[in-house]
């Protein structure tokens, strides 16, 4: 009989990071075994860890370079293609190239791809997907905190006594977080509360089931916060000695505008249901607030996050064990590629690189002879969208690695114009997506079970990959693709890196979060939660305990006004539609859909209607509707349910045959430039 082995790694789907082992026979990655390595998910996997091994056999996985030549795709060599790159990237001035990285992709691979981008492109436009989920909580965050990173562990959340989950689908985007919102539940008598404009798995459980209106999070917080203070069940001590800015919040959360009643009006929502749940969350703590795109993908998504923040200083609920601010990152190392730097204004560690001594810094450890980009900030990926259509000419070139564009990003007919403004493209990734179709240059990745390296889950937990097969064909390591062309654009020297764990070495003396870590040390079965700064230091899984990562160590209270939705229902479009994902699949698709099992359970998209709104429109479930926004219109299956909010509409945005983000609205939180892919205006007319 054949020998298995079994190698462990974590998961490439969501940012809960739960580790299993890849199950090996004859060098090929067979499938998975549980692992009872990691306290994250202690053995269990939800159905796409369990099936996470069957895209990675796949015949459509790339494994050539190619070069499009007279409109054709021709495999190469990878030094053609390598000289290809360099020999037209240097065409460009530096303001003129842009970058895309990838939070799918390793630690070790964005640190590559942000040295690549600063180093040898000599620009700060540089950015990656999580402007598209969570860069309101870094901002929103960052300014209340200190740290825009989740506050507590996974397991902590079993801790609370309550659980309040808002714009989150848990159980279906991550699930194993949660099993311990149910833990919390069943072993700790903790009272769960759900808010969300869908019924979902996630209201399952809920002892309080708040349905309201998508984009009104603010006035219900702000809500929320008003009957805490009137009734005195705020934590006084903790807002006296940890915080400032109390006065300026009770200026506005005291409003008229917030009465129990106004913001019943607002958010649909029952008065004595927004007193229940804030009683419970003041006065049965510890209380875990968690959120994710629900709150984050907002015109008014810091305002949102800060509002989160507010409400847990004001409670008391933070520095503690099961409580917190714990917003969900969406990929598997959206945590880490943002701790690398694959952003336009941080280098690794967050540090700013409009910083003069972070410039220095950088400029000494890495050593480029002409330097490195200068000292100011480069454009989000959505600013790249705007200015490729508003500005043509400005961008031209862009490098990609592992995203995909044109099926994530919104308003996908502006990600079009955007693209064919531009005039050298390179895609690097595990398969060929619908970027592909623009691009100049294909080169062929390994995935996560070809490689080793690291990534950092939602809670800050650095865990090691390990190696399990060899990539198909010619694929490479992300970070050794760009090695190969740094090398052809005259910096080999700064891309000597012999193996991922040299890269990591790197990582861990220019980031201080990091400083205290090793490979030898990641091997441990729960990885080290960051920040980690010296090498006896035994990580973080609670943060702000002492003192919050403020210069003065105080929390700040930002209050901030309710504002609807860019782009509100009305007499031609009547419905809100929101967007979001399905348990069976994962983001665009490129894995999951190419996973027979996951496939078969969810072959294609589908929009969610009101019963009571389909009847009124004479559509029926099964039926073919068209859904139409100022943006664009599409077919689409009705699911005909009474667990959507009347007058809302929802679409999962997996799928390129009823792409979801035709339909969406390129409108941006003004600070951190998040789309508001949670709220729009809709048009359904029956076929
Ligand atoms: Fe993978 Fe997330 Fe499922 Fe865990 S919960 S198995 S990380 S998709």
């Amino acid at each position: 009989m054949t020998d298995l082995k079994f190698v462990p790694t974590t998961c490439p789907y969501c940012g809960t990071g739960c580790s299993f082992n890849l199950v090996v026979k004859d060098g090929k990655v067979v499938g998975t075994a549980p692992s009872q390595r990691s306290p994250v998910n202690e053995g269990k996997l939800c159905p796409k860890g369990m099936y996470a091994f069957e895209f990675i056999n796949s015949p459509d996985r790339l494994t050539h370079p190619m070069i499009r030549k007279n409109g054709e795709l021709v495999q190469v060599s990878w030094d053609e293609a390598t000289t290809y790159i360099a020999e037209n990237l240097k065409k460009y001035k530096p303001s003129e190239r842009c970058a895309l990285s990838s939070a799918r992709a390793s630690n070790e691979d964005n640190y590559a791809m942000m040295k690549f981008a600063r180093g040898v492109l000599k620009t700060n436009h540089i950015d990656h997907c999580a402007r598209l989920c969570h860069s309101s909580t870094v901002a929103g965050l960052a300014g209340s905190f200190g740290s825009g990173a989740m506050t507590n562990s996974i397991p902590d959340i079993a801790e609370a006594k309550c659980v309040f989950i808002i714009g989150s689908n848990t159980f279906e985007q991550h699930p194993l977080i949660g099993r311990r919102e149910v833990m919390a539940k069943m072993n700790n008598g903790a009272k769960y509360i759900y808010a969300d404009p869908r019924r979902t798995h996630t209201s399952s459980p809920a002892d309080l089931f708040l349905q309201f209106h998508s984009g009104t999070d603010v006035a219900l917080l702000n809500g929320l916060m008003q009957i805490i203070i009137k009734n005195g069940w705020e934590d006084k001590e903790f807002i006296e000695k940890r915080t400032k800015g109390y006065e300026d919040l009770k200026k506005i959360v005291m409003k008229e505008e917030y009465s129990v009643e106004n913001v019943a009006k607002i958010t649909g929502l029952d008065p004595k249901d927004i007193e229940t749940a804030a009683d419970w969350i003041a006065n049965n703590g510890p209380t875990a607030l968690i959120y994710s795109m629900g709150i984050t993908q907002h015109t008014v998504g810091v305002d949102n996050v800060h509002a989160c923040a507010n409400l847990q200083m004001l409670t008391g609920n933070l520095g503690k064990r099961g409580a917190g601010v714990n917003p969900l990152r969406g990929q598997n190392n959206v945590q880490g590629a943002c701790d690398m730097g694959a952003l336009p204004v941080n280098f690794s560690g967050y540090q700013k690189v409009t910083d003069p001594a972070n410039h220095k810094k950088f400029e000494d450890a890495w050593k480029f002879p002409d330097g490195i980009a200068p000292a100011e900030n480069g454009y989000e990926v959505t600013i790249m969208m705007n200015v490729l259509t508003d500005n043509p000419g400005e961008l031209k070139a862009m490098y990609i690695m592992g995203e995909n564009p044109l099926l994530s990003d919104p308003d996908i007919n502006h990600v079009k114009e955007a693209f064919e403004n531009l005039e050298f493209v390179v895609v690097q990734d595990i398969f060929y997506n619908e970027t592909c179709e623009y691009a100049d240059v294909i080169l062929p990745a390994v995935c996560y079970a070809e490689r080793d390296g690291t990534q950092t889950n939602t809670e800050r937990r650095v865990q090691r990959w390990h190696k399990a097969a060899d990539g198909p064909g010619e694929a490479k390591y992300d970070w050794e693709i760009l090695s190969m062309v740094a090398a052809k654009m005259g910096y080999a020297d700064q891309f000597a890196w012999k193996s991922s764990s040299e890269v990591f070495d790197e990582i861990a003396e220019v980031t201080p979060q990091y400083h205290g870590m090793s490979y030898a040390r990641l091997e441990q079965a729960d990885g080290l939660h960051w920040p980690c700064k010296t090498p006896e230091d035994p990580g973080t899984p609670v943060l702000h305990t002492q003192k919050f990562l403020t210069a003065d160590g105080l929390g700040v209270f930002f209050p901030a006004d309710w504002q609807p939705p860019a782009e509100v229902p009305d007499d031609e479009y009547p419905f809100q539609f929101t967007t979001g994902r399905c348990l069976f699949h994962w983001h665009t698709g490129t894995m999951t859909r190419r996973s027979e099992t996951l496939d078969k359970e969810v072959p294609t998209g589908w929009i969610e209607i009101n019963s009571e709104d389909a009847a009124a429109l004479g559509i029926h479930d099964g039926e073919m509707v068209r859904a139409v926004t100022r943006r664009d219109g599409l077919t689409v299956t009705a699911r005909v349910t009474p667990t959507i909010k009347k007058g809302t509409t929802f679409m999962p945005f997996h799928f390129i045959e009823c792409p979801a983000n035709l339909l969406t609205h390129n409108a941006l939180d003004p600070v951190c430039k998040i789309p508001e892919y949670k709220a729009c205006a809709m048009r359904l007319e029956k076929i």
